[in-house]
């Protein structure tokens, strides 16, 4: 065979990346009962092997830092170590995705539950009693059948990575490729946890009084699964206007929710489909799924706002673009326009022009997505907390799930449970992408206000301003050049722009 180059890389690295995109999509939404990833492994072997490998780590190592040649090389070699791991447990996913569309729980009345929805009808559970045997239940089948799964895959990828050698550790590896660093936002994350608890403190309480009539003393997760569903609202948000109402706006704002067809929405309920949505890329710009389960009520909504941000970012690139800049690269980028939209839900203009909620109700509901942010907020940094630790030199994984329900426990205050230590774990840090997107969207959505005002959502001039300015870059800049290109006065990514959002949301 030929030697490898830059451009066959490209070439054939994007035709297996679409491949495999295909496929997750069609297992993810419940459209093929398995996944077959391990036969495009096997057909895209010589983009996947070490000549590729080498390939990329010396295209980065022979460029200098600060040109473009290091930016696409930096961003070739990340996908390289994701696709070579990923690779290496194709066979894991395959089964993980086979077990998690067919198993079921027993829930304590003899009703099956399809573990796929388990969260979806936890949340919806009413009876309090119902809701905690059900998670017991959960909780029991993930500790006997998923927790190992998931185990052996995080051990057999960091072993992977460590084994390349390209950093002393798994953790250095990680940032000197993505150039975050995990102590600084580790230290940033216990600095929030700190400096949010008193107002926590004062919250927390009397939302769950007033939603479940408990104390804090009781509270478990699938309590707090069950308050921030908040279904006292649904009224005010339809299932039949979710789609009609986001892509009013959108249009509104100047932009074509269904990116002149490129878009494909596929937000109806069916078996097998996951219960947490996703936007499946299968060729960008050209072909993009937007995939929901409906669970019912406002976070329909946001899921819905969440999952279009990422899709008319990847609609929208540019298709002069190489490969790496339209596919790879930071995924805070990516992520922070999908916050950008789903933040909409607590922006009370918004909230009243596209919601049945009324000036009413709105005061109310903007104060319980105070809590609601906080909350999820408190909830990652304790994720990030924990994963680092995790995936540390000295950790040793036995004693993980005890770590992992102390770390989670304290910064909530809910009750977490040791048999989801593996299941709710981002692999490769993808908990610093949503801590750093958390950041990089209240800087852009500062600009937006500065810009177009602060119904900058329903500005035709907005649309047009994201889709040259944003969407189109791709994933070429890392979040904080974005940050500093698109911010107002050189602000740097930080938790205090989310700090202050939630202290108005709460005295709303
Ligand atoms: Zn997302």
């Amino acid at each position: 065979m030929s030697e490898l180059t830059l451009e066959r890389l490209r070439a054939d690295g994007q035709a297996f990346t679409e491949e495999i995109s295909r496929e997750s999509y069609l297992a993810h939404s419940g459209r093929k009962p398995v996944a077959e990833f391990k036969p495009i492994y096997d057909r895209y072997d010589h983009v996947l092997g070490k000549d590729a490998l080498d390939l990329t780590l010396d295209l980065f190592k022979d460029s200098a830092k600060g040109t473009e040649a290091h930016r696409s090389a930096a961003l070739l070699l990340d996908w390289q170590l994701d696709s070579q791991a990923a690779r290496s447990l194709a066979e894991l996913d395959e089964r993980e995705i086979a077990w998690e569309s067919s198993a079921y729980i027993e829930a304590p009345d003899g009703a099956r539950v399809q573990y796929q929805a388990a969260a979806i009808e936890i949340a919806n559970e009413k009876d309090r009693t119902r809701r905690l045997l059900l998670d017991a239940a959960r909780a029991d089948l993930v500790q006997r059948e998923h927790a190992p799964l998931r185990l052996e895959r995080l051990q057999r990828e960091k072993d992977y990575v460590e084994s390349l050698g390209i950093a002393p550790s798994y953790n250095s590896a990680f940032e000197e490729i993505s150039g975050v660093s995990l102590s600084d936002l580790a230290v940033e994350c216990h600095a929030f946890l700190r400096e949010t608890q008193p107002i926590w403190d004062e919250a927390l309480p009397h939302y769950l009084k007033k939603s479940l009539g408990i104390t804090p003393a009781e509270a478990t997760r699938s309590d707090a699964l069950a308050l921030l569903r908040a279904s006292e609202y649904d009224a005010a948000f339809p299932e039949s206007s979710l789609q009609s109402s986001v892509w009013r706006q959108l249009r509104e704002m100047n932009v074509d929710p269904l990116a002149g067809g490129r878009i494909i929405y596929d937000v109806g309920d069916r078996p097998g489909k996951r219960a947490r949505a996703f936007c499946a890329p299968t060729r960008v710009p050209e072909e993009v799924y937007l995939v929901l389960r409906p669970h019912g009520g406002q976070s329909d909504y946001t899921t819905l706002l969440h999952e279009a941000g990422h899709a008319l970012h990847f609609a929208n690139v540019r298709d002069d673009y190489p490969f790496e800049y339209r596919w790879l690269g930071d995924n805070s980028v990516t992520e922070s326009y999908a916050m950008l939209f789903d933040h909409r839900i607590q922006d009370k203009g918004w909230l009243l022009r596209y919601t049945e909620l009324g000036s009413q109700n709105v005061d109310d509901f903007l104060r319980l997505r105070g809590f609601e942010e906080l909350h999820y907020l408190r909830r990652y940094c304790a994720k990030l907390i924990y994963e680092v630790e995790a995936y540390g030199d000295n950790a040793d994984w036995n004693d993980l799930p005890d770590l992992y329900v102390e770390t989670l426990t304290s910064a909530t205050n809910f009750q977490y449970r040791s048999a989801d230590a593996f299941v709710d774990f981002d692999p490769r840090y993808y908990s610093t992408r949503y801590l750093r997107a958390w950041q990089l969207q209240s800087l852009l959505s500062e600009s937006l206000i500065e810009r177009f005002d602060i119904d900058w959502f329903r500005n035709p001039a907005a649309g047009p301003w994201m889709t040259r300015e944003l969407w189109a870059e791709g994933q070429r800049e890392t979040a904080e050049e974005l940050a500093e290109r698109i911010g107002l006065s050189g602000e740097k990514l930080s938790f205090a722009p989310l700090i202050r959002n939630i202290g108005k949301l709460l005295g709303a």
